[in-house]
């Protein structure tokens, strides 16, 4: 009955990178440090916009999403032509796939980096085309010799787990190459940095965005690509119409109308990750340096692999991600979301507990 490619990802077991679930033993609030979601949560006008237009949603939603874009586009700078947006930007890395590559086209992925990339190919009969990270770091002469036999390059900018990125030098270095690169910017808006620019200056980039991390959507499923109008044309011509819903669209825009709650976002995750970096440091742990609203952590020195250290937590209420399973990383890491400050606090003395024998 399946399909063969499907019995193929099926006797690979690759699976969505979904946070594990735990049997949570403590009352009360669950702290969720595991997906990267926004320590603020959606921003109020998102709420208010949702509230207002919740009865069109007896309407389909506008499948070229007009308003939105202009309104993305007003954001980047960028024409509403150069945008194709998408049920997250999970569906826009599948449409990348269906829209430039064949079965049996390699993709470049350096690893350890957010697993989608890999999960889009094996749905699509691509093959990836691995480079390890070597010290976790971007060497771009590795990243040059895995694209000789590639025709794409998913790169994550800020990188998920990471949270470091290629310099954008070496990014022109790859760009340069002529094939397609795909940037994945999802933590853009917290990093504070981007390459958008380039995408006047190059035909064959892609960037692509979503409103799950810095702008708290992640429920309403929203993302989008930023590149030349032939290769948006191109994703927008293999997304079902209707993927993005309405609801969606209406909280996005009203979300790009206040440029200060993506300031206090920023506030609040630069605070947190440096409190969670000293305090996990003072712990003896070693803490990637991270641009994003996430840490990469070595826990060897509590003695237990990152897998223990996960049950543990999660036994207290507090979920974090085992990087255990994420190809390239290891299983001595783990991957905490930067919380509220008093979620980051309470992480930080379930930690010290355990190091007190607690
Ligand atoms: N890109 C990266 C690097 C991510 O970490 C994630 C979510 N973990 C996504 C994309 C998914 O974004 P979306 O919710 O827009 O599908």
């Amino acid at each position: 009955m399946l399909s063969k490619r499907l019995h193929r990802i099926m006797e690979k077991e690759i699976e969505y990178p979904l946070a594990k679930t735990y049997a949570v033993g403590e009352e009360g609030e669950v702290v969720r440090l595991c997906s990267n979601e926004s320590p603020l949560g959606p921003p109020p006008q998102a709420m208010e916009a949702i509230k207002r237009e919740i009865g069109k949603v007896g309407y389909y939603p506008d499948p070229k999403a007009k308003e939105l874009k202009l309104a993305i586009g007003r954001y980047l700078g960028v024409g509403p032509d150069q945008i194709a947006v998408g049920n997250g930007s999970d569906e826009i890395t599948d449409l990348i796939c269906k829209a430039f590559l064949d079965p049996g086209d390699k993709a470049l992925i350096p690893i350890p980096t957010f697993s989608q990339y890999e999960l889009a190919c094996a749905v699509n009969d691509i093959e990836p085309n691995f480079v390890k990270l070597q010290n976790f770091e971007w060497r771009v002469e590795d990243l040059m010799e895995g694209f000789k036999e590639a025709k794409v390059a998913f790169i994550c900018r800020p990188n998920n787990p990471t949270g470091n990125s290629i310099s954008k030098e070496d990014l022109k270095e790859l760009l340069d190459v002529g094939k397609l690169v795909v940037v994945d910017e999802a933590y853009a808006e917290i990093a504070g940095y981007t390459i958008i620019d380039l995408v006047g200056k190059y035909d064959n980039l892609l960037v692509m965005r979503t409103f799950s991390k810095a702008f708290g959507l992640a429920g309403l499923r929203i993302g989008y690509a930023v590149g030349r109008k032939e290769l948006v044309r191109a994703l927008e011509r293999v997304r079902a119409p209707f993927s993005v819903n309405t609801l969606a669209q209406v909280a996005a825009i009203a979300t790009l109308s206040d440029g200060s709650f993506l300031q206090r976002v920023r506030n609040v995750v630069r605070e947190g990750r440096e409190y969670l970096t000293e305090k996990l440091a003072e712990l003896g742990l070693r803490v990637l340096p991270s641009d994003a609203n996430f840490i990469m952590v070595d826990v060897t020195p509590l003695g237990m692999d990152a897998s223990t250290l996960c049950g543990y937590l999660a036994e207290r209420g507090i979920l974090i991600r085992d990087l255990s399973d994420f190809r390239g990383a290891g299983p001595s890491w783990v991957r905490i979301s930067v919380g509220t400050p008093s979620q980051n606090k309470r992480l930080i003395e379930a930690v010290k507990n355990l190091k007190g024998g607690g």
